[in-house]
């Protein structure tokens, strides 16, 4: 009984709130390094647990036994959803399962404020005369329904287009914009006239819900399938907002403190995406770029010239012979799942005293340290990867580099053709080294749906198909000399 008093003291839940924070904190900056981030993800969602458990404490929710039960289902319905599909989810996939899950995140907002207007948050409780605390808590709930259902609708979305059921180009109304500002002023208009007192609030709640999940369609449909990683980090930071409003209007420490981390750092990968690809985020939200399927365009308006093909043979033994040998992956190297594959040609190379080192991009593949990630799935050890920063001023004196399903990420045009889409990226500057070996399938483009001169360099062979079964190869070669 004492026990039970002390366990729903306000001092006790605050105290496990800053435990919970705390957790939370400390784990993600474990998320700072491939070594600690397993560990960090674990510290963070025991931080979670925490939390959760604080805030049923709070609401003396262990005492319904009703109130339990549906608390045990929820929790039973969550995990046997979310353990399997954490663990069966293929590396490529990863995006659209974030997108998913984001998307969750929004929609419990939005949820919680039909609760909560169901539940006393209607101006008759909350006489909102005197424009008080209960005023101002309602229109945080009402700027977390907002923002939470379009972050849930435009979620939904993102995962379409990444999962290829709905179309990856863009999808566009005529006046598009202006639909979508007109949209927004409804939603708000009809929140402000909500939250200054009226007696059909249902209705009123409703619309807003609905105008905002019409707007979350309309704002992520324009937008390229290629871009949604950008997208999803973006949404992302907004179902931060909308969780800190929401924490806001119901006092509860938990919801502000993770709906701001979420909010702060979902904004600033946005942003850093947005500067690794050179472009701006109006620009990506404006949409319209990436996801076309098409025949590739030459940044410079023309053909470029030949290419030189070469075999397995070739390659190993130009790799086998050179003393320094750098390895750029992109995003070829993660729908072949050639990760493994790449581990074995590295092992093979290193017993042939050829020093290999891999070069990593920010922005190589679909999702950001998409690389690392895959490298770290074969026990590539980390301290052999290096940042483009790092990278670069090595290439000079790389005798060869090998580009395995990389292409925007190494594409000259970025630093030499003004007029390029892409011009201004920061590349790995592949060209730079002795010799350059490229493995794709064909000559189609990258996501930025251009040409790429490193292909028609004298210095440049290609090693045309598979990049898993093309890696296989070289290695057997490698092995054979
Ligand atoms: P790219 O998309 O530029 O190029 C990938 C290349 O891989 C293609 O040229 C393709 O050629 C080749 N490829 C595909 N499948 C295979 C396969 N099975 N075997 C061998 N090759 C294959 O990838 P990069 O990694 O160079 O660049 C990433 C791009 O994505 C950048 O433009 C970046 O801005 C963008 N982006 C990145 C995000 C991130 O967070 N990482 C987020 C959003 C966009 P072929 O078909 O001929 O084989």
């Amino acid at each position: 009984m004492i026990a039970g008093i002390f366990l729903q003291s306000t001092d006790f839940i605050d105290a496990a709130y800053i435990v919970a924070f705390g957790l939370m904190i400390y784990g993600m900056s474990g998320l700072t390094g491939p070594r600690t981030a397993v560990r960090g993800n674990k510290i963070a969602a025991v931080g979670m647990a925490v939390a959760v458990a604080a805030t049923l404490l709070r609401h003396g929710e262990f005492h319904g036994s009703g109130t339990v039960v549906l608390i045990v289902v929820g929790l039973l319905i969550g995990t046997a959803v979310g353990v399997p599909a954490a663990r069966n989810v293929k590396m490529t996939a990863m995006p659209q399962m974030v997108a998913l899950f984001n998307g969750v995140g929004g929609g419990a907002v939005a949820l919680i404020a039909w609760v909560e207007y169901r539940h006393g948050f209607v101006p008759a409780h909350h006489p909102p005369a005197t424009g008080g605390w209960p005023l101002r808590a309602e229109g945080f709930e009402l700027f977390g329904a907002i923002i939470g259902s379009i972050s849930f609708w435009g979620s939904n979305i993102a995962f379409g287009k990444l999962q290829e059921i709905l179309p990856g180009r863009p999808i566009k109304l005529p006046g598009q914009a202006v639909i979508n500002v007109a949209l927004l002023v409804v939603a708000v208009a009809v929140a402000v006239v909500l939250a200054s007192g009226t007696h059909s609030e249902l209705l009123f709640i409703v619309g807003i819900l609905g105008v905002s999940a019409v707007l979350g369609n309309m704002v992520v449909l324009p937008i390229g399938g290629a871009d949604m990683p950008v997208v999803i980090s973006l949404l992302n930071a907004f179902t931060g907002l909308s969780a800190a409003a929401t924490g806001l209007a119901l006092s509860n420490p938990v919801m502000i403190v993770a709906g701001m981390i979420v909010g702060a750092s979902g904004t600033i990968l946005t942003d850093q995406m947005a500067k690794a690809m050179n472009r701006s985020v109006p620009a990506i939200v404006a949409g319209g770029f990436g996801g076309a399927v098409g025949a590739p365009v030459s940044s410079a308006g023309e053909t470029e010239g030949t290419v030189r093909s070469t075999s397995a043979q070739d390659v190993a033994i130009q790799l086998s012979y050179a003393r320094h040998v750098v390895i750029a992956p992109g995003y070829g190297l993660a729908v072949a799942q050639a990760q493994h594959a790449v581990r074995e040609l590295e092992r093979a190379l290193e017993a042939k005293g050829v020093e290999v080192k891999y070069a990593i991009h920010p922005v190589a593949g679909r999702m950001p340290g998409h690389m690392n990630v895959l490298l770290a799935e074969a026990d590539v050890p980390y301290d052999l990867l290096r940042e483009m920063d790092d990278i670069n001023p090595e290439f000079p004196r790389t005798d060869v580099t090998l580009v395995i399903g990389a292409n925007d990420v190494t594409n000259p045009a970025a630093r030499n053709e003004p007029g390029s889409p892409i011009y201004g990226m920061p590349i790995l500057e592949v060209d730079r080294s002795s010799a350059v070996i490229v493995l794709k399938r064909s000559m189609a483009s990258g996501f930025a749906g251009i040409d790429n001169p490193l292909f028609y360099d004298d210095k440049t062979s290609l090693l045309f198909g598979d990049a898993k079964a093309s890696v296989s190869e070289v290695t057997a070669e490698v092995q054979a000399l």
